[in-house]
């Protein structure tokens, strides 16, 4: 089976990961925060947080930004569904903006009408969260407009997006949005098994993420009074001394994950660059079948984290189901991205239902994701092309 994603790691990958094992540190050490100055660097941010995960990543970055009950999270309904679920872990509620059918991201256009009718309601959201979806950047100039005229603020969910540009800056720069979170899952464009990351241009964000991932805890070097007096001198506060100042959580990255993810991240231009390669080879290749390969916003440089086709319902008489079956038989590894998060089970419980989000729900009907990962070569991506010839033929 040539599966949808797949990892890529190298000798030096492992060497990486058992000089961590070696060591005196296996989390906490120094390749944690040498992931994070690495990262903050490669994107042009000022400042990243390593996380467990993106999900924990999506969660801190919701408590930062004070979310919590009786506030509205928005997010697009295709995606994963952390980058709802995020908001009800803090107490708050979900709504969801519909995708441009075009780049399958969030819909500025859907965006802007929901904005105007909440504002009349008094109900608009705190922070809207746009996924950069596959791996193309949202459209974050118009959706930082919107910001600054509604004073919501925005969350970028770059789980697929890491190595992406957005108006010729690292996506993760954090130039729109007001924190970003990466994903480090192996399906992913880098890895460090499990972890996430969070990025922001703002000190005082950072740190507040730094001490949610870590129980809520702070340790620091002089220690001020909430009214402001230095007390570093008494006999209290001895080197010893920490203060949970809020409720946070145990989210930390350790540092066997964080050497290979500064391993990974050595090779991440490569990767990228091969991935960009073989979606422009997909795009050649299946020019002549009745599909839609994806379209990409003139603004936007992709790290193509998926390829995802669109079948011309029109011009097939198979289903999306008898076409996704016979790739699966063929020994490919095909899937689709997203089911709306809307129409999950548990989200109907929560009111929504179908119907509601019909670009993404039309979208989902006939999208297939091919494989396509680093390693994936000429002759694979030529089994898959063939694979779907013969079945649409
Ligand atoms: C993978 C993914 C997540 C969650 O990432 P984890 O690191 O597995 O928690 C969140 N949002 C999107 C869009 C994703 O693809």
């Amino acid at each position: 089976m040539i599966p949808y994603g797949r990892q890529d790691i190298s000798p030096e990958d492992i060497d990486a990961v058992t000089e961590v094992l070696r060591s005196d540190w296996l989390t906490q050490g120094r390749a944690g925060p040498q992931f994070e100055t690495a990262m903050a660097a490669y994107c042009g941010a000022k400042n990243a947080v390593t996380v467990a995960n993106a999900t924990a990543a999506l969660h801190i970055a919701c408590l930062a930004l004070d979310l919590g009950p009786g506030d509205y999270l928005w997010t697009t309904p295709n995606t994963f569904v952390a980058s709802a679920n995020c908001a009800l872990y803090c107490g708050a509620n979900v709504d969801f903006v519909d995708i441009d059918p075009r780049t399958y991201n969030i819909s500025v256009t859907a965006l802007a009408e929901k904005l105007e009718r909440a504002e009349l309601q008094g109900r608009l959201p705190k922070v809207v969260v746009p996924v950069h979806f596959a791996g193309q950047s949202s459209e974050m100039k118009d959706i930082r407009a919107l910001a600054d005229r509604y004073g919501f603020r925005i969350i970028e969910d770059a789980s697929h997006a890491v190595g992406g540009e957005y108006c010729s800056r690292k996506i993760g720069a954090c130039e729109y949005g007001d924190i970003a979170i990466f994903s480090f899952h192996p399906v992913k464009i880098i890895t460090t098994g499990e972890g996430g990351m969070a990025l922001t241009n703002d000190l005082r964000l950072a740190e507040r993420l730094a001490y949610l991932r870590t129980h809520g805890i702070v340790r620091r070097a002089r220690w001020i009074d909430e009214d402001g007096t230095p007390r570093q001198n008494e006999e209290r506060y001895g080197p010893w001394y920490y203060e949970q100042i809020e409720l946070g959580l145990n989210y930390r990255m350790t540092d066997i994950q964080a050497a290979l993810g500064n391993s990974q991240l050595a090779r991440l231009d490569p990767f990228v660059a091969r991935r960009r390669e073989l979606a422009a080879r997909y795009d050649k290749l299946l020019a002549r079948l009745p599909v839609t390969c994806p379209w990409q916003h003139p603004d936007t440089n992709s790290a193509w984290h998926l390829y995802v086709l669109r079948l011309n319902r029109n011009d097939i008489k198979f289903s999306r189901r008898q076409v996704f079956d016979a790739l699966r038989a063929a020994g490919i590894g095909v899937n689709v991205h997203y089911i709306p998060v809307h129409i999950q089970p548990y989200y109907r419980r929560l009111g929504f239902e179908i119907g509601m989000f019909p670009d993404a729900e039309s979208y989902y009907e006939d999208a297939i994701t091919l494989p396509l990962f680093a390693r994936m070569t000429n002759q694979e991506q030529d089994t898959v092309v063939a694979a779907l010839e013969k079945i649409l033929a």
